[in-house]
C-alpha cells in the first residue's frame, strides 16, 4: 500500500459506497492508519491509497499511541454544516502544498463504523476541517480548488507534481489509464 500523489486519477475518481466489510477491509484500515502515522497525517481517505471506496481513517491527534482517538468512517454523509473558519491545510497526496482553505466551523455527519454500525457525529473546528477535507477526497474533489490563498506558488507546485508523475508513468511506476480502469473495476466488483 502506498499514498498516491497528484495527479493520480484515483484522486479525482468519485468513490463508491462500501457494501461489504470483511477481513480485507479491516486489514486495509489497519494499514491506512500506519501509513497515516508514518507520514504525520491526521486523516486518510481510501482513494489516497488507490482504493475506490467510501472509507476514511482519522486521528485528530496524529499520535499512534492515542488509539482512543482513532475513527473509521465508512460511507460518510454530511448532514449539516454551520458557520465558517479559515485555516491552513496540507494533504499527503500533495506533499509540497500548504493552502488556506475556508471550511464550515461545525459539521454534523453520519457514518458506519468497522462493525457496520451507523453513528451520528457532531464535530467542530479542527476536527470539522478534517472531516470536510476527507469527504471531499471521496467525492474526487482536490482541496486546492477550494483554497483562497497559498504560501507557495500553486501553479508551479502543481506543474512540478505533474512532471514527476509523467516521469513515473513512463518508468512504469504509475498505472496506465487502462490499468487504472481495471484496478477500479476489480475493487468495485468485490465490495460495492
Ligand atoms: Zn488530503
Amino acid at each position: 500500500m502506498r499514498i498516491v500523489k497528484y495527479p493520480h486519477p484515483m484522486l479525482t475518481y468519485p468513490s463508491k459506497p462500501l457494501l461489504k466489510i470483511d477481513q480485507t477491509i479491516r486489514d486495509i484500515v489497519a494499514e491506512m492508519f500506519e501509513l497515516m502515522y508514518d507520514n504525520s497525517g491526521v486523516g486518510l481517505a481510501a482513494n489516497q491509497v488507490d482504493l475506490p471506496y467510501q472509507l476514511i481513517v482519522v486521528n485528530p491527534t496524529g499520535e499512534r499511541e492515542q488509539k482512543d482517538k482513532e475513527y473509521v468512517f465508512i460511507n460518510p454523509v454530511i448532514l449539516k454544516l454551520k458557520g465558517s473558519q479559515d485555516g491552513e491545510e496540507g494533504c499527503l497526496s500533495y506533499p509540497n502544498l500548504r493552502l488556506i482553505v475556508p471550511r464550515a466551523k461545525e459539521v454534523k455527519f453520519q457514518a458506519i463504523d468497522l462493525k457496520g454500525q451507523p453513528h451520528t457525529y457532531h464535530w467542530k473546528d479542527f476536527e470539522a476541517r478534517i472531516i470536510q477535507h476527507e469527504t471531499d477526497h471521496l467525492l474526487g474533489k482536490p482541496f486546492f480548488l477550494k483554497a483562497t490563498a497559498s504560501s507557495t506558488d500553486l501553479e508551479m507546485a502543481l506543474l512540478q507534481m505533474k512532471k514527476q508523475y509523467l516521469k513515473d508513468l513512463e518508468a512504469g511506476l504509475e498505472p496506465t489509464p487502462e490499468q487504472f480502469q481495471e484496478n477500479v473495476k476489480k475493487w468495485e466488483s468485490e465490495r460495492t
